[in-house]
């Protein structure tokens, strides 16, 4: 099989359709079949459009559509308006919802010539980091099924881990990108707010809600970022920024690189691996003639209060929508208008989202507005500047995306607080509106029976700092070979 999945990259794909050395029906197939094979066991697919697909492969081979990503298979999490199949944010409330509209991404990628296999599983509305909340069952890491995929956008990154789509898209709020991708050993960008259209994101917290790709290379991710950047008449807060590229000199080493090492993130807390991954990178970089530099973002601390007071304040206010009456699900038999609230609010929400609500609400009631939400819009400030000074220093900051690698299946559902420490590394970088992606860097060993599990690290960067983020995570991918690792899946028949 000369362009197997399980070998290969987006970007050879691409050409190799280009060039006429396979065809977009063949590739799609070859997809199609994997996730037929490895999606009951994983769930990382809620829908899949297997007709469509193909129909849409077999108009690029006859050359009816053209572009960069022509032929090529994609997924997408299921918060995206798509006007085929259901959006339905994997909660009740939304079963059935069929959006009347396109999101501004997928419209982009379509464009493009890209071709959406389905739709992935995620944390209700984005809420949650092990994609555990979801009201269609959990995802299952494909390092080891016992293992969570991180969240909210498990189903994307485990669609590429598991090499059931060369590239996905996710949302990253508080690290929804970067964390999955960590966690299942893919690369993941979360890029500058502003940077992509949020039109047909279903909104969680829309001043840090931003999507970005999933893939398997740093070349991969900055391809798709190409197409899907750009200002938006539909999302006022897209921003017309120089759009790369950032995929032609991805391979130009940056001269005279400066990395920061925030002192915040080398806990002792972190798991042994992950400390070693840091240290790795370290060692490639220094042999590559960067300068590393410790650094101190200071208010860190407060990343976590800070993202949980406003996450949940413009979510409440952003799920206030959801009353039975406009949308998805309608509680039967009620008395009046505000047990039809009530109701269908109670049958169609889960548990971490009806949280989130009433810790937002709290938030913003009067009386309490001031000593929270004022509050921590302040220390927002004060965590961006934290970035500011940084960047004036350094061309990045290196750290690690999560303080371990993949937790066990149930570990944290009924601990909400470990559960949101897992954003400690990630949450800032939405506070402050900054880039970020998360790149594999090795593996835990696996001893006393436990399985191998990815370990990632990330790199920060100042706004709008794309094209020279990806050149340095590309030097660290081109010096090491971690990101040609692949899970073994259990066969199925
Ligand atoms: N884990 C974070 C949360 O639960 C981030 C979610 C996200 O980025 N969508 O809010």
């Amino acid at each position: 099989m000369a362009w197997n999945p399980t070998q290969t990259t987006l970007v050879n794909l691409r050409n190799a359709i280009a060039a006429s050395q396979t065809t977009s029906v063949q590739i799609v197939q070859q997809y199609l079949d994997r996730i037929e094979r490895y999606n009951p066991q994983l769930n990382a697919f809620t829908q899949i459009f297997a007709d469509q697909a193909l129909q849409r492969a077999q108009r690029i081979d006859t050359g009816d559509l053209a572009g960069p990503l022509a032929g090529i298979p994609i997924a997408i999490k299921d918060n995206m308006c798509t006007p085929y199949g259901r959006t339905t944010c994997s909660s009740r409330i939304l079963e059935n919802f069929a959006a009347p509209y396109t999101a501004t991404a997928v419209e982009k990628l379509e464009a493009a010539g890209a071709i959406v296999l389905g739709k992935t599983n995620l944390d209700e509305f984005a809420m949650g980091s092990s994609t555990e909340h979801s009201a269609f069952g959990t995802t299952r890491n494909p390092w080891s099924t016992d293992h969570v995929p991180g969240g909210s956008s498990g189903g994307s990154a485990v669609a590429v881990a598991a090499d059931l789509a060369p590239g996905a898209l996710g949302s990253d709020t508080g690290g929804s990108i970067r964390q999955p991708a960590a966690l299942c050993g893919v690369v993941g960008l979360k890029p500058t707010y502003g940077r992509v259209s949020r039109y047909g994101l279903v909104a969680f917290a829309s001043s840090l809600d931003q999507i970005g790709p999933f893939a398997h290379t740093v070349g991969d991710v900055a391809l798709l970022l190409e197409v899907l950047c750009g200002p938006d008449p539909l999302d006022s807060t897209s921003v017309d920024a120089p759009a790369g590229p950032f995929h032609a000199n991805l391979d130009q080493p940056v001269d005279g690189l400066r990395l920061g090492l925030p002192n915040q993130y080398l806990s002792d807390a972190n798991h042994p691996s992950v400390a070693g991954a840091i240290d790795e990178a370290v060692e490639v970089f220094r042999g590559l003639g960067a300068q590393i530099v410790e650094v101190d973002l200071p208010h860190t601390e407060y990343g976590i209060a800070t993202y949980y007071i406003v996450a949940t304040a413009e979510a409440s206010s952003n799920l206030a929508r959801y009353d039975g009456v406009r949308y998805g699900r309608r509680a039967d038999d009620t008395a009046d208008m505000i047990d039809l609230y009530c109701r269908s609010r109670s049958q169609g929400f889960g548990d971490e989202v009806k949280r989130r609500i009433m810790l937002g609400t709290y938030a913003l009631s009067s009386g309490y507005y001031d000593a929270y939400y004022l509050r921590a819009l302040k220390v927002r400030r004060l965590i961006k500047q934290d970035f500011d000074g940084a960047f004036e220093k350094f061309d990045a900051i290196l750290c690690p995306t999560s303080t371990g690698p993949a937790f066990k299946i149930g570990e944290k559902t009924s601990n909400p607080l470990a559960m949101y420490l897992n954003d400690i590394y990630t949450a800032t970088a939405n506070l402050a509106g900054i880039p970020g992606i998360s790149i594999p860097a090795g593996h835990t060993k696996s001893h006393n029976g436990d399985p191998k599990l990815p370990v990632s690290i990330q790199f920060l960067g100042p706004l709008f700092g794309e094209a020279r983020l990806l050149r340095i995570a590309r030097m660290y991918e081109a010096a090491t070979n971690h990101h040609l690792a692949r899970p073994e899946l259990a066969q199925a028949d």
